[in-house]
């Protein structure tokens, strides 16, 4: 790290969530966690500090994440929330396996917005960063979740066919910052937005521009 570079305490929340229904089965969704691991590896590079919590290993539900990333938060300075949380999960989780005429009547609730509720917590000097799929209007929607859920940047991936945001391959990305600011990346790596995420992170707490 060069010596005038200040060490940053990032959080790193990362990979699937998953909602059991019962002993066998869970609801969960095709995150795989690559863009998670690309920022922790990215960040530890540049020498700073990473708290990770990755799912489903050491947070299965997105009741479980909210709770680890609430703890986590107060020892903080950038939160980065890449993980895929469920936005819905069953009413109840069946402590024995459901019969198969059961599943055509299961009852869904909606997960609280991680985000949202941590920003109600944010501290000043506090970044956070998501990341959102879209298949239309990406910068209008992005924008729009930005602000709901306080954001300082947010990265928007393409979600269209021909054009998947999961696993290895580079995505189709746009990134948002609070100033409204539209950055086109186009086809990009996702290492490469990990370095961009991690050097963007870098430059605002060398201004404190946030
Ligand atoms: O609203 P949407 O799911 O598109 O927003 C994506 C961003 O919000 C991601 O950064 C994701 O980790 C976060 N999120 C959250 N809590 C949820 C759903 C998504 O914090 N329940």
């Amino acid at each position: 790290m060069p010596v005038s570079l200040k060490k940053i305490r990032f959080l790193i929340a990362s990979g699937p969530t998953q909602e059991p229904l019962d002993p066998v089965r869970f609801l969960t969704n095709r995150s795989t966690g690559v863009m998670g691991r690309a920022l922790a590896k990215a960040a530890q590079r540049r020498g700073h500090r990473v708290s990770w919590v990755e799912c489903p290993t050491q947070a299965r539900t997105a009741l479980e994440l909210q709770a680890q990333l609430k703890k986590l938060l107060p020892q903080s300075d950038v939160l980065i929330m890449a993980a895929a949380v469920c936005d819905v999960r069953p009413e109840r989780v069946s402590a024995v396996k459901l019969k198969k005429e059961a599943l055509s009547s299961i009852q869904l609730v909606k997960n609280p917005d991680i985000l949202v509720s941590l920003s109600k917590k944010k501290k000043k000097g506090q970044l956070f960063m998501g990341f959102a799929l879209e298949s239309k209007k990406m910068i209008e929607n992005g924008l729009a979740k930005l602000k709901e859920k306080g954001l300082g940047i947010l990265l928007v991936q393409k979600v269209a066919s021909g054009s998947d945001p999961f696993g290895e391959r580079p995505v189709e990305a746009v990134l948002l910052d609070r100033e409204g600011r539209v950055e086109r990346l186009g086809l990009i790596g996702k290492d490469k937005v990990a370095w961009l995420l991690v050097r963007r992170a870098e430059k605002l707490f060398s201004k404190k521009s946030f």
